[in-house]
């Protein structure tokens, strides 16, 4: 197999992507990519499908024998109902951004938080255990991120949000479940101060400073950075964002999301298919398809 096309065969294996909408969705380029790079007789599929129509969708996907597919906004918790079994890491999440279909049955996983430790261990260096970490943001990658600092053992979690009680709300649930000593608290400068101060590694979960609005102001002053520490953004679009800018200015090693997005995918590859991901053809494919949008 070459080129862009897909090949079809009569045996050929079903993948996608439920999402809703799914038209600037990278994935399908990244899965079929792979596919190709390794030989595999595997196609992946952009599959834009409306709220009400998720649980149809779910049955019409078993029924169809597809093996493996992603999950994105707005399906990612919705679907945890519809599902016959649910992994720890998306139980500790609260969402699922990969099934697996196996012998009729749908397993909800989350690679997420596993891809995001991935990035920071591969392209980083970095290894949370005993270290200390702070969080902007309390929503669904929040989550991902939180759950997967505590897992992998760092020493305390700082949560801060603008909605002070999500904050709180996310920081007691890790703590309950996860047995880290985690606080949520509000963006303000003066108690963020103290908390930037030790904190090893700072990540932004918002969505602030993604294209279009790239000239935003950071959710922090980087100056309350701890030059050395890793400001890491989950944007990775643009592939700098001014928090990032501000973080190298102030002495700060940086990292963007693309890291995630491609071990997140790869992680979901080596589910379906137990093969080892082709991660440097997944991340071209995730940089083409990002130049697209
Ligand atoms: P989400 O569930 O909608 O959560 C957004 C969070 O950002 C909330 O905590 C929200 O605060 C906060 N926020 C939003 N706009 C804000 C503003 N103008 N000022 C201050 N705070 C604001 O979104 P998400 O799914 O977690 O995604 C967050 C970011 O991560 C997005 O940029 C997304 O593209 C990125 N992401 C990247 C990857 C990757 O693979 N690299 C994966 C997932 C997500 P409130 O609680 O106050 O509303």
């Amino acid at each position: 197999m070459s080129g862009t096309a897909v090949n079809i065969s009569g045996k050929t294996r079903l993948f996608g992507i439920l999402g809703y909408p799914v038209e600037h969705s990278v994935s399908p380029g990244v899965h079929n990519a792979a596919f190709r790079h390794l030989e595999l007789d595997m196609v992946y599929l952009p599959l834009p499908v409306k709220p009400d129509d998720l649980g149809q969708a779910v049955a019409g996907m078993v029924a169809l024998g597809f093996v493996g597919a992603n999950v994105t906004i707005p399906h990612k918790e919705a679907i945890i109902p519809l599902l016959d079994e649910l992994a720890v890491e998306a139980r500790l999440i609260g969402a699922v951004n990969t099934l697996v279909f196996r012998e009729g049955k749908v397993e909800g996983h989350n690679t997420d938080g596993a891809g995001f430790l991935a990035a920071l261990e591969k392209e980083a260096g970095f290894a949370p255990q005993g270290k200390v970490g702070t969080i902007l943001g309390a929503g669904g990658a929040a989550r991902a991120v939180a759950v997967a600092l505590a897992q992998a053992g760092a020493r305390e979690i700082y949560i801060a949000n603008r909605t002070p009680a999500r904050a709180v709300e996310l920081a007691t649930h890790v703590q309950r479940e996860l047995g880290i000593p985690c606080r949520g608290l509000a963006i303000a400068p003066e108690d963020l101060r103290p908390v930037l101060r030790r904190s090893d590694l700072v990540v932004n979960a918002s969505p602030v400073g993604m294209y279009p609005h790239v000239d935003d102001p950071p959710l922090i002053p980087t100056g309350l950075l701890e030059p050395g520490c890793l400001a890491c953004d989950l944007i990775y679009n643009p592939s700098e964002t001014a928090f990032l800018r501000g973080a190298h200015r102030r002495g700060c090693r940086t990292l963007n999301g693309l890291g995630m997005l491609v071990y997140q995918g790869a992680l979901s590859f080596e589910l379906w298919t137990g093969r080892a991901a082709p991660v440097e053809v997944m991340r071209a494919a995730a940089l083409a398809g990002l130049q697209k949008c």
